[in-house]
């Protein structure tokens, strides 16, 4: 079953984009950035490094200084940008998310950031380390109080609607009821109406919401399911590299009579009985030989289990998943996780629909009833739905 609904995962790196990362990453050890350089600093297509822009560094630097100074928003900031002609490439404005990212880039004070992994630059900083710890404490400020803001309206710019195509935003409505003097906000959802004339009307926050939940429960995995997907994937994995142990013994054993074969090459050489140019000719095609094993037996190594780790990482997101759909008061994360695991969402006539899932969820979300038979021992409708008794407590 596993092989069928995810088998394409299996395939999940490619060996292109495999051997750019290896490229990338012997780059970074050496201090060197493999990209495009960040504002403020220009690259240097002769000596293939990054230099100071003279002209756009001093901008970044006072970005950084003005941004201390806690009256200035990331707004603020960006409008700085526009009014000293610090465009993006493509001659447009810089996003404020992007000024957000400027300021939390360590790459400033010398340590580039890549793939989640820090290395050391040989570039020349642009500020201290201080300024820019000083910086990070309050972009953490800034950015608490608008999640706080956006918290009020959640489920806004993700859905769209199904009449015209605009998004669906969020309003609060306070009634006040006079008998009680108790004062109650309401939310509301509707279609922003931007493009024109539309029919479509209101619906409240919770009746939105409901739905969401039952849409996101289609791609739940119960902690049961889930600790069952984990169990077959880790069966499948070690059966994979059993598959592979022939292969990577018979690399294993060539490696090390290559090595043997070098050992005795130099033993030769030091003992006069071959020349110099002799020996050389023939260490390098060795090394070469060497080289090239190491690299296919430690890809032969990985072959077995390089869709594991995604394929876990997919297990947990739908476990979570159910967890947050069964959890009260969280939109926030609702609204997170159907971003994480859908796309499309249409509301039409105050029904809500999805129009897409990702890879792995779509294999659940389509998991007819009657396919249950195939798995294992268990009925598919015990694996995918027993988040019910959760919810309804
Ligand atoms: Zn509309």
């Amino acid at each position: 079953m596993l092989n069928i609904a995810f088998g394409q995962s299996k395939y999940y790196v490619d060996n292109l984009s495999e051997n750019v990362k290896r490229g990338n990453r012997q780059k970074l050890r050496r201090g060197e950035w493999p990209n495009k350089a960040p504002f403020g600093y220009i690259n240097d297509s002769k000596t293939k490094s990054i230099l100071i822009d003279h002209k756009s560094a001093p901008i970044i630097q006072k970005a950084f200084k003005m941004f201390l100074e806690e009256k200035y928003s990331f707004t603020n900031i960006r409008n700085f940008f526009t009014k000293n002609h610090l465009l993006t490439a493509k001659d447009n404005l810089i996003h404020t998310d992007k000024v957000k990212r400027i300021l939390c880039d360590p790459f400033y004070y010398g340590v580039m950031k890549f793939c989640g992994e820090y290395y050391e630059g040989k570039h020349e900083p642009l500020i201290s380390k201080r300024l820019f710890d000083k910086v990070q404490e309050i972009v953490k400020i800034k950015s608490r109080k608008r999640k706080d803001n956006l918290h009020d309206y959640p489920y806004r710019g993700f859905i769209k609607c199904g009449e015209c195509g605009c998004f669906i935003t969020a309003e609060k409505r306070t009634k006040y009821y006079k008998r009680t003097k108790r004062k109650a906000e309401y939310y509301y959802h509707h279609c922003t109406k931007k493009k024109g004339a539309c029919s479509q009307g209101y619906i409240r926050r919770e009746k939105l919401e409901k739905q969401l939940k039952v849409i996101l429960k289609k791609v739940s995995l119960s902690p049961f399911s889930a600790k069952m997907f984990r169990q077959w994937a880790e069966k499948d994995a070690s059966e994979e590299k059993l598959k592979y142990k022939d292969q990577i013994n018979n690399h294993a054993r060539q490696l090390e009579e290559t090595n043997t074969k070098l050992e005795r090459l130099l033993e030769a050489y030091l003992d006069k009985i071959i020349t110099c140019e002799e020996y050389k000719n023939k260490k390098n095609v060795l090394v070469l030989r060497k080289v090239s094993l190491t690299q296919e037996l430690k890809v032969l190594e990985e072959k077995g289990n390089n869709w594991l780790e995604p394929f876990n990482e997919f297990v947990n997101n739908a476990l979570k998943c159910g967890k947050i759909v069964a959890a009260k008061n969280n939109c926030h994360d609702l609204e997170i996780m159907a971003k994480t695991v859908g796309s499309n969402f249409f509301l039409k006539d105050r029904r809500l629909s999805a129009g897409g899932f990702s890879a792995r969820f779509n294999a659940l979300f389509e998991q007819p009833v009657s396919k249950s038979a195939s798995l294992p021992s268990l009925p598919l409708p015990l694996l995918l739905g027993d988040m019910d008794s959760n919810h309804d407590n």
